[in-house]
């Protein structure tokens, strides 16, 4: 067996060979698989081998459309079959809510170039003939839904990695994982001690176990999960009979899947009475075995697929196929590089191996060898948890997603389970005044405020939801008064040092700022994407403090540390920094009743350490709402006091709480654009208007100068705009076509309603040879047409008269 490689992929599930396959694929060849036993020995040789597009998150249904075109071509490289069957499938709706939600994939799947569409009951009937499709609204239909043989294609993955330079070594059992001092591996095996210069976990199953080798939790729990085969069923063979093959049918309501296999069929479900399996730990001797069937569990679930397709009461069962397979928290993949723990990459909790196995392996591969994956994937990056995150969080979590595999996801919801987690010192106060929660990075966080008749309880929907006058009524009172809010949910750095200011300026685009004053610049990748979207403060030379987005954390602690330089200090105080933002024409008068401070000299972008009623605060002249306002931060441990010093001042000039619902409001008015939405690893600085953050003019080779110089010199090709939306009930939410005569044209990052202008709005990409002033759209939104036009001056302030004044 070789003793040194350059990567050691240790699992040889369809996950562990997908990612063996594409760092050949991209031009490592000295890479080794290492598997205990022999290849798909863990969840993959049970799997149902079914695939689909559909994700909720844009970016994982592109990847999964990678996945599933890859098949062909795994096929032609090794000469060997997958066994695929692209026989197509249909999610079918038997709700609005359901149908809403098919109209709003199918919408964003017109500029993703998936050829998805939505089907009635009749044309259901003719597709799927085996369906009862009483009660049923409509269906959409995905040409791409097919199923595969998961062995073969597992093994189709490993030829082509062999084909490749890739070494695997089955029987091959990693025992440790010891980190030398270089940052390189020794991965001790059954077999002998390999040396890598990078590690990757792709240990399916007993990826949990392999972590605990390094010393790291990752946060994802097996599940048991079963399926039943039938006996020949007559109508079938009718269909084989005329040369056709039955297509899957998804049934959410029935939390069921079907497809064809042999002469029969073959049925899945995402049971509500579910069960985390190897709860303390996967035995290391579990293998090529199954668990107990368990008919108990699904015994409502098989009642409803009688009724759906009634053929099945009359089938035999032929085999009953249980066992188990991880999942995350939120039921996406756990990938990339670990963070703070140098070379050790993760590419685990892929719950849907024959969906996302191709686009897991493709991400990592790049990541690895190219230094960034091609598109934003912080769907799946498992720096979206943070070091908060335990066992005791993962397994409810895990649950709750299993039960939620086929109901709708709302673009409000706010799931329950394993909540409250992490709350600060105000939580039982705000609770006292009406506060809603939301969740964001585990911290309970107000949604709004409910007074009087307001509902306590935001129902989940896609149109206007019933926090709608909550909402407005928050917003008009930081418009007319003054609003205060908590600055918990703010990822804040502090970074000290002789040299702090010179690795901020190499790692940030932006100019920063000079003592007392605070600038705000995009952060990019070394291809020029935008990768944070950060206020700077400089509270003395040599000492900083960075705001950006909460739940970001891990993910810009990861890229400091890998670029941390000497005399350079970073902390993560996301939690150890608290305190409030006002904001609102009456917020200056707010705040000098609480402080014997002159704050009539306090600039906007400056920042100034200040005591506000007993407490030592910094406070800085900024605000994300587009008005007056200002950021006070202070201890955590002095929270409270303060909040009764600002409350109690702030009651004279018309103080309320407000929350996120408002908040996002406030901001639309100014088209100010969101972390993860309008600012992402998608887009560029020069497509999002974040360049006239970038200083061009600093005498500094900043991470991704070259690539934002280019952007600049050629332009880019298409741009980020505000539109004025004709909506009836529902605004816009993300990645609705923009259609321009009869063509899709862009697509939408976010909107939603500006109650202080009454106008539906949202932000959006446009070529920008089309941008005008008053261009007239059209926004697809939940399967109807809705007239836009471009508009370029802010809804609220336009001059910044207030927000500077
Ligand atoms: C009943 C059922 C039906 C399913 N149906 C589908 C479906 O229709 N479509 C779909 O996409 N997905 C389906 N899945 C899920 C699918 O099986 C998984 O997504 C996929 O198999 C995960 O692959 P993996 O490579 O990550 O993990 P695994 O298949 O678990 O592979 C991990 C490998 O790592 C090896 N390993 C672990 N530790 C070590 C060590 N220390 N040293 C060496 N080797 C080690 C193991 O032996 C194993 O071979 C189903 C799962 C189940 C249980």
């Amino acid at each position: 067996m070789k003793l040194e490689t350059r990567v050691a992929v240790i699992g040889g599930g369809v996950v562990g060979c997908s990612v063996l396959y594409h760092l050949t694929k991209l031009g490592w060849s000295d890479v080794m698989l290492l598997e205990r036993s022999e290849l798909t020995s863990g969840s993959t040789w049970h799997a149902a081998g079914g695939f689909h597009t559909l994700n909720g998150d844009t970016n994982m249904a592109a990847l999964q459309g990678y996945t599933i075109r890859l098949y062909k071509e795994l096929e032609e490289i090794t000469g060997m079959s997958c066994g695929l069957h692209h026989v197509g499938g249909v999610t079918l709706a038997d709700n609005q809510d359901r149908f809403d939600m098919l109209l709003a994939e199918r919408a964003k799947h017109r500029f993703m170039g998936l050829e998805t569409e939505i089907v009635g009951p009749e044309e259901i009937k003719k597709i799927a003939p085996i369906t009862n499709t009483d009660g049923i609204i409509g269906a959409l239909y995905d040409p791409l839904d097919g199923h595969l043989d998961p062995s073969g294609t597992t093994h189709a993955y490993a030829k082509a990695a062999r084909m490749g330079g890739a070494t695997i070594e089955t029987h091959c059992m990693v025992r440790e994982t010891n980190q030398r001092p270089d940052g390189t591996w020794d991965v001790v095996t059954d077999k002998g001690t390999i040396h890598a210069e990078h590690v990757v976990n792709a240990g399916g199953l007993w990826a949990r176990e392999v972590g605990a080798m390094a010393g790291i939790y990752f946060p994802l729990h097996p599940m048991e999960h079963q399926y039943l085969v039938t006996d020949s069923i007559p109508q079938i063979e009718a269909i084989i009979d005329a040369g056709g093959e039955h297509p899957h049918v998804m049934d959410p309501a029935g939390e069921s899947y079907l497809r064809q296999e042999g002469r029969g069929l073959c049925i899945g479900f995402y049971e509500q009475p579910c069960k985390p399996w190897a709860v303390d730990g996967t035995p290391w001797e579990f293998g090529h075995e199954l668990l107990p069937d368990d008919y108990d569990k699904i015994t409502d679930s098989i009642e409803f697929a009688y009724k759906r397709f009634p053929v099945l009461a009359e089938a035999g069962v032929k085999s009953v196929i249980h066992g188990p397979f991880t999942f995350a928290p939120d039921g996406n993949p756990l990938v990339g590089p670990v963070p703070g723990v140098r070379n050790y990459w993760s590419a685990c909790g892929v719950m849907a191996g024959f969906s996302q196995g191709g686009g897991v392996g493709l991400t990592l591969a790049q990541w690895m060898i190219e230094g960034e994956p091609e598109r934003d994937v912080f769907a799946m990056d498992v720096a979206r948890f943070g070091d908060w995150i335990s066992p005791g969080y993962t397994r409810p979590k895990v649950i709750e997603n299993y039960q939620k595999r086929f109901s709708v996801a709302y673009p409000n919801e706010e799931l329950p389970a394993a909540r409250p987690n992490r709350t600060t010192p105000m939580y039982d106060i705000f609770s006292d005044l009406g506060a809603v929660w939301g969740q964001q990075y585990g911290l309970e966080v107000p949604n709004y405020f409910a007074q009087g008749d307001e509902p306590s309880y935001e129902t989940p929907s896609f149109r206007r939801s019933d926090a709608f006058d909550a909402t407005g009524r928050e917003v008009r009172a930081v418009r007319s008064a003054v609003g205060i809010n908590e600055v918990h949910n703010f990822g804040k750095y502090r970074i000290t040092g002789h040299s702090a200011r010179d690795w901020l300026d190499r790692i940030m685009a932006g100019r920063i700022p000079k003592p007392g004053r605070v600038s705000l610049t995009p952060m990019l990748s070394a291809k020029g994407k935008l990768i944070g979207d950060f206020t700077v403060s400089c509270l003395k030379e040599g000492e900083f403090h960075l705001t950006a987005s909460y739940g970001s954390q891990a993910f810009h602690m990861r890229w400091f540390l890998q670029h941390q330089e000497n005399g350079v200090h970073v902390e993560n105080i996301s939690d150890r920094l608290n305190g409030f933002q006002i904001a609102g024409p009456n917020a200056a008068q707010a705040l000098s009743a609480c402080t014997r401070d002159d704050i009539s000299d306090l600039r906007f972008l400056d920042v100034r350490r200040m005591t506000v009623g007993m407490t030592d605060c910094i406070v800085q002249r900024v605000s994300y709402t587009g008005d007056l306002g200002y950021e006070i931060y202070c201890d955590p441990m002095a929270q409270r006091q303060l909040w009764w010093t600002l409350w109690q001042a702030g009651q004279s000039h018309g103080m309320v709480p407000f929350g996120m619902r408002a908040m996002m409001s406030l901001r639309l008015d100014k088209f100010f654009g969101s972390w993860m939405q309008e600012f992402s690893p998608d887009y560029t600085a020069a497509e999002t208007g974040l360049d006239r953050f970038i200083s061009f003019s600093k005498n500094t080779d900043f991470i991704g100068r070259s690539a934002a110089e280019k952007d600049r010199a050629q332009g880019p090709t298409r741009k980020l705009v505000a539109f004025e939306v004709d909506a009836n009930d529902a605004d816009v939410n993300a990645y609705e076509p923009i259609w321009l005569d009869g063509v899709v044209v862009g697509f939408c990052t976010s909107g939603g309603y500006s109650h202080y202008a009454e106008k539906s709005v949202a932000l959006g990409f446009l070529p920008v040879d089309r941008v005008t002033d008053g261009l007239e759209v059209e926004i697809e939104i939940l399967g109807q047409m809705r007239k836009a036009r471009v508009i370029s001056e802010p809804l609220f302030d336009a001059d910044g008269a207030r927000m500077r004044g």
